[in-house]
């Protein structure tokens, strides 16, 4: 209760806060999605970045010092995808750990990882995989994008690819598109608009539907426009 009171209290404070005027001239340079964003979206992108920003403990790895734009862009892959979701969207993550490039799995030395979410609050990238992802827009490939989808699927509690949706009969047509499409992608991998890891499982497929839907939405739109719609309903954005 306590905890929760302190971060409300705090949470107002910063949203107040203006968004430093520097931190556009990071994205204007760095982020080609900010320049896109018209202001009606512009709005709540920058309250959900500067937040995120300020409430999150950074930490750097294998030898990475965390630099002020490398938290701008990072902060900016969270804040594209939750614009329109509220800001607890993100209350159970508490830190990101940012390593130089893809770090090896602790225990599995075979194991190269650019990305992982831990549904007990921390997210671990890799800051040379984050900055591939950005730098072709539209491949449908985006670390940042990726994990962050793990984090809101991660806020129901579980990485099963259904994160909280608005309303309780949301489920149903949630649950009969996306486990049509994921049986289909299991089924051929290869031959749909969608990366064959999403075969992988319903938390892998959600976050690489994700992916496709903020980087190649017209693409989605056209193979599986009911994907699509869901994805659409669920992120109160519409990419087209
Ligand atoms: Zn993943």
């Amino acid at each position: 209760m306590i905890t929760w009171l302190y971060r409300s209290w705090r949470r107002r404070r910063l949203k107040r806060r203006p968004f430093p005027d520097h931190w556009r001239t990071i994205l204007e340079e760095r982020y080609e999605f900010y320049e896109k964003l018209d202001d009606e979206e512009r709005r709540p992108f920058e309250t959900h970045l500067k937040v995120f920003l300020w409430e999150k403990h950074w930490e750097g790895a294998g030898g990475l010092e965390v630099t002020e734009p490398m938290k701008v862009v990072i902060s900016a892959a969270a804040a594209r995808i939750a614009r329109k979701l509220p800001l607890s969207v993100y209350n159970r993550l508490t830190e990101i750990v940012i390593y130089p490039s893809h770090y090896l799995h602790p225990g599995e030395e075979r194991k190269v990882v650019m990305g992982q979410a831990h549904n007990f609050g921390t997210l671990v990238l890799s800051w040379d995989a984050v900055e591939k992802g950005i730098a072709i827009p539209d491949d449908a490939r985006d670390t940042g994008i990726h994990e962050f989808a793990h984090v809101l699927d991660a806020e129901s509690g579980t990485f099963d690819g259904t994160p909280l949706l608005e309303r309780g009969r949301d489920y149903p047509r949630w649950a009969e598109v996306m486990g049509r499409h994921f049986a289909n992608l299991r089924e051929a991998p290869f031959q749909g608009c969608l990366r064959s890891y999403g075969a992988k499982n319903e938390a892998e497929f959600f976050a690489v539907a994700t992916e496709a839907f903020f980087e190649t939405p017209e693409q989605l739109k056209q193979c599986a426009p009911d994907l699509y719609d869901v994805l659409a309903d669920y992120f109160g954005v519409h990419p087209v």
